[in-house]
């Protein structure tokens, strides 16, 4: 892993840093680049202006990690309102929601994520609307899949993610490629140990490729959420050569990241759902986003440095 990035992951977890930039005066645009803002009401609009330019939308109520269950539940109802709104604004047909099982109890008590994960299910089938669960570090990965299976016993349109970047991806692509199966495939976005996945970057772009092409062939619906442009143009030569019309798979890429390209391929007749996060807990995400990329750092610390 690149050092910058993995000093930057390691500043994500770390309290004393997470509350020096958490109370910086950074500018509201330099986080609202990547997040929506803090309430449902700022989601929606975000939601609103994406889905007149012709995206669709995945949103995500920040927060992770949760050990409190009182914390658990402030999210589970974050969901319901938010859902409830998406129905209301007639928005609920162009934008899912996207859940991170860690933030609804899951290292409390998988039981626990499980109950909670059913009640955003069971509001989104009555709005209309699917849910995607988030995948977090390798050490949740079982359980989540667990969760999955059970949520998707009662609600079939439940989306799983698979991270390209761990050695066992490509194997759970082909058992979860099944028809109707909803499957993000991301690179993967957490350090993780050699052991379970690649350290080299260009071994996680071969996986991804692998792992694409066991979604294409198979019978689900892949959703391939990167903005890497050889990949991009990988899975649509892919897709053509394996015959899968536009509507059969969806790209999907993250809110303010190459917002251009979301827009070129919607124009080419893709579905394309942008990733739009939101609330009050972004440190955690902004961090991971500015790992990613030195640019996107360089852009944070300029913002700070010239107010
Ligand atoms: P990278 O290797 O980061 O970037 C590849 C190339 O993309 C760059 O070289 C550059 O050419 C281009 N690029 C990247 N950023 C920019 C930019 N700002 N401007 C211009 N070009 C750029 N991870 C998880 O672990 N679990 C999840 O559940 C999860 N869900 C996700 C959902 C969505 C919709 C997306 C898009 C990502 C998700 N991720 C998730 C994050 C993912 O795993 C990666 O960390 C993240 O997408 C970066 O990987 P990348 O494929 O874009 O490639």
């Amino acid at each position: 892993m690149h050092p910058l990035r993995s000093l930057i992951l390691a500043a994500a977890g770390n309290d004393v840093i997470r509350r020096l930039v958490a109370t910086a005066p950074v500018s509201r645009d330099v986080v609202r680049r990547f997040v929506a803002g803090e309430t449902t009401a700022d989601a929606i609009e975000v939601t609103k202006s994406l889905v007149d330019k012709g995206l669709t939308v995945t949103l995500d109520y920040l927060g992770e990690d949760t050990t409190d269950s009182g914390l658990a539940e402030q999210t589970v109802q974050a969901y319901l309102e938010l859902l409830d709104g998406l129905r209301r604004d007639g928005l609920a047909r162009s934008a899912e929601v996207s859940v991170k099982l860690s933030a609804v109890g899951q290292a409390l008590d998988e039981g626990l994520a499980i109950e909670n994960a059913a009640r955003i299910c069971a509001r989104a089938q009555e709005c209309g609307t699917t849910v995607t669960l988030d995948m977090e570090d390798h050490t949740t990965t079982d359980s989540t899949l667990r969760v999955l299976a059970q949520l998707r016993a009662s609600w079939p349109w439940v989306g799983a993610v698979v991270q390209a970047y761990l050695r066992r991806t490509e194997e759970d692509c082909s058992r979860l490629a099944t028809e109707g199966s909803r499957v993000r495939l991301c690179k993967g976005a957490y350090a993780e140990p050699a052991q379970v996945a690649f350290p080299d970057p260009h071994d996680v772009d071969r996986s991804y490729v692998r792992c694409a092409n066991a979604l294409l062939r198979g019978e689900g619906f892949p959703m391939f959420a990167t903005h890497d442009p050889s990949l991009v143009e990988i899975v649509e030569a892919r897709a053509e050569v394996l015959d899968r019309k536009p509507g059969s798979f969806e790209f999907q890429m993250l809110y303010g990241i190459r917002p251009d390209e979301q827009l070129r391929l919607a124009g080419l007749g893709h579905t394309v759902r942008v990733y739009v996060p939101y609330g009050v807990q972004w440190y955690g995400y902004l961090m991971r986003r500015l790992a990613e990329r030195p640019a996107n750092t360089a852009f944070f610390l300029r913002a700070l440095v010239s107010r």
